[in-house]
């Protein structure tokens, strides 16, 4: 007869429930405490059953605008419905590879992470994710933690009310969703992603706006609008529409062409029905009609939209800046913003990621100046790094190059891609002989070419991160050339932008930078810029957007000071704040909000209950884990023989023999002195105790506290 105890995905937290978890370097180490092992930035307690003392986190680092539950979780093999069973990329190129990341958004080294595995560790992680999808129960929404009975969820908006919910975007930048509602008719703006800092959750993909309350009132869903490209306002598309019924998408033509790009990376989803938009047109959706407007921004085809309810228009910006003359705004610009002012306005809701800035930002054309001075004088070949979503700013280049009689080569996935889609959508419109593929740079001479590659992130795999280290097939960096970073550096990035610059500085080149000169100007207005078109479209209400809650503040300030919003009618917002309008002049917020914690996507699964899996992650990340397999014999209790110890990413064990030899007599001795005698043997028990008593040896001898799964098998 065998009996195996072995501790799997779930069960590996519960192995070490078991133990007690002493306390890191020097800190309060709890002989008999018994709690999980919380040490991940979200601070989880651990899942314990009764009886375990309350943690105490070492390791703070809360990140803002995560409320993840910190009950006890569900393990992690039960309630994840398989975001998508029939789709089995590989990791190295499966993941929805985005159009280039914007301004400010994501990370994009991410993308690429697969790429550096070992094909065995892949191929596992396949398997891995193969034997989840079994254990899943069938598909059928998002697994919400439970049907926790706090959820607040109101009935919907009276006929007189007009209901405005963010559901992501605003205690962040990143994963926008506003939804507009009234009564009969639900209007969703925006349905983008974030990507997620590694430390914060390993191995986790994005995070999505939470859609409960949407996927609640699915049925009263009449549209989606997309306000433009970027990731953060389109990268939740393939994860959340099928979801809440595949409603219409509203968006213009460049919006349409790069959701439909994206969509065919996941061939197993249901076509997208996207309605493209004529620039300003106003649409009847419902019983309601849906103004566009055009804004400045980043990326073409940006558009803000005015939904035009019963009490008046509520509009969003999506992102946006202004197109000015030192401060002036362009004809262009006053006249679109004064035409919309004579609507019959409620609401406000705009972009706030650069509110933290006084006055107006560099245009977008003094930028191109900078550059094609740069294109001008510079001696020897230029290398230009920036954002593939920069579309008008890339199509400059290439006309400035064209002017000048220079060649072109393309550098990056992300790159080729938006300017096919440039090309397609008839926006650049260049002799296709300026654009030439790496290989023929050899028949040029190095002041004739450009090289527009991305990567100046600093991201691992890019283009520019292979140039500077060498690992470029045809591209040799020398000290004529000159390296322009027509980008800003992305929060967060500041560490591989610096091991990035340090590696085109060893081959003695000359960088460009936006702190250096005017290479690159933001896709989001400064405050100066904000309060006035705020004070054009002078509705009465206003709500900051698009931000993290310091710039969605400094919005509202700002704003406020200015005088042309009351200070009492604007509301900052935290993500699942229901505001409700009644009658044109009556504000509520509610007191309690939806559910507007992330989702987050972990490869195929969707949830915003995985604590455990993340904390086993951050677990096996900062101590390893040490695993003990031992037979015994349910005769007699006694080891059939020594047992067998494999730890990864705990200590050297091979430099670690007396350890491993100490760990030996200990093992057998804790588990012979409750095996003996006892009748019948009860592994389970056995188990617990174990893993408690070698976590604490472990922790004495190293201070690290792996992770001790215990394998004992009866024969
Ligand atoms: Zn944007």
């Amino acid at each position: 007869m065998m009996s195996e105890h072995s501790s799997g995905s779930s069960a590996s937290s519960a192995g070490n429930a078991g133990g007690s978890t002493p306390q890191r370097r020097g800190r309060t180490y709890h002989a008999r405490a018994n709690a999980g092992t919380p040490r991940g930035r979200f601070g989880f307690r651990g899942q314990g059953g009764s009886g375990r003392r309350p943690h105490v986190n070492v390791r703070t680092g809360y990140v803002p605008g995560r409320q993840l539950p910190t009950t006890a979780a569900t393990p992690a093999t039960t309630g994840e419905p398989a975001l998508a069973p029939a789709h089995t990329p590989s990791r190295s190129h499966g993941h929805p590879r985005p159009q280039g990341a914007g301004h400010g958004h994501p990370r994009p080294q991410r993308e690429d992470r697969g790429g550096a595995r070992p094909r065995n560790a892949s191929r596992s992680r396949e398997a891995l994710r193969r034997d989840r999808r079994n254990l899943r129960p069938p598909a059928g929404g998002f697994n919400y933690g439970s049907k926790r009975a706090d959820v607040y969820l109101p009935p919907a908006p009276d006929e007189d009310t007009v209901r405005v919910i963010p559901l992501g975007g605003v205690e962040e930048v990143g994963r926008n969703m506003t939804l507009v509602e009234t009564k009969d008719d639900i209007f969703v703006i925006d349905v983008g992603f974030q990507f997620v800092p590694e430390d914060d959750a390993p191995g986790v993909d994005y995070i999505l706006p939470n859609i409960r309350y949407l996927e609640e009132n699915k049925d009263r869903i009449r549209a989606v609008f997309i306000t433009h490209g970027h990731l953060d306002h389109i990268g939740g598309v393939p994860f959340i529409m099928n979801r809440i019924g595949n409603p219409p998408i509203y968006t213009q033509y460049i919006t349409s062409l790069m959701l439909k790009k994206r969509h065919d990376e996941f061939p197993h989803l249901p076509p997208l029905n996207i309605v493209v938009m004529q620039e300003g047109e106003r649409v009847k959706v419902g019983s309601t009609y849906v103004k566009s407007f055009p804004v400045t921004h980043s990326i073409p085809d940006s558009m803000g939209v005015s939904i035009e309810t019963k009490h008046g228009n509520v509009l969003l910006t999506g992102d946006l800046k202004l197109d000015h003359i030192d401060g002036k705004p362009t004809e262009e610009e006053d006249a679109m913003w004064t035409s919309l002012g004579k609507d019959k306005n409620l609401m406000f809701i705009a972009d706030s990621t650069n509110a933290e800035r006084d006055g107006f930002s560099i245009t977008e054309g003094k930028v191109h100046a900078t550059i094609e001075d740069i294109v001008r004088t510079v001696k020897g070949r230029l290398i230009v790094g920036t954002f593939a979503s920069q579309f008008e700013r890339m199509i400059k280049i290439i006309e400035i190059a064209e002017k000048l009689g220079k060649k072109v080569v393309t550098e990056g996935r992300s790159i080729k891609t938006n300017i096919e889609i440039a090309q397609k959508a008839g926006i650049l419109k260049v002799d296709p002989k300026v654009l030439i593929g790496t290989n023929e740079m050899a028949d040029y001479p190095s002041d004739r070419l450009i090289i527009l590659a991305t990567g100046a992130q600093g991201e691992e795999f890019a283009a520019l991160m292979r140039v500077a280290t060498g690992k470029h097939k045809f591209i040799t960096l020398t000290e004529r050339d000159t390296i322009v970073f027509s980008s800003s550096v992305i929060p967060g990035n500041e560490v591989s932008v610096q091991k990035l610059k340090d590696n085109l500085y060893r081959h003695g080149i000359t960088l460009l930078h936006y702190r250096s000169s005017d290479v690159h100007s933001t896709g989001h207005g400064n405050s100066g810029e904000l309060v006035w078109i705020n004070s054009k479209v002078g509705a009465r209400y206003f709500m900051p957007a698009y931000g993290f809650h310091s710039m969605l503040r400094c919005h509202a300030r700002a704003v406020a000071q200015s005088g042309v919003v009351e200070k009492e009618n604007i509301i900052v917002p935290d993500n699942g704040t229901v505001i409700d309008i009644t009658n044109g002049n009556i504000l509520k917020v509610h007191k309690e909000k939806v559910p507007g914690s992330p989702m987050m996507v972990d490869g195929f699964s969707i949830g915003d209950v995985q604590e455990v899996v993340i904390r086993d992650r951050q677990m096996l990340a900062q101590d390893g884990m040490f695993v003990i397999i031992a037979t015994i014999n349910l005769k007699n209790g006694r080891l059939r023989k020594s047992p067998d110890i494999i730890s990864r990413g705990f200590i050297y064990l091979r430099e670690s023999q007396d350890l491993l030899s100490e760990s030996r007599v200990l093992i057998k001795k804790i588990i012979e002195d409750m095996t003996v005698g006892m009748d019948p043997i009860d592994l389970e028990y056995v188990k617990g105790s174990l893993a408690d008593t070698v976590q604490r040896f472990l922790f004495q001898k190293t201070q690290k506290t792996p992770m001790v799964i215990p394998v004992l098998i009866g024969v």
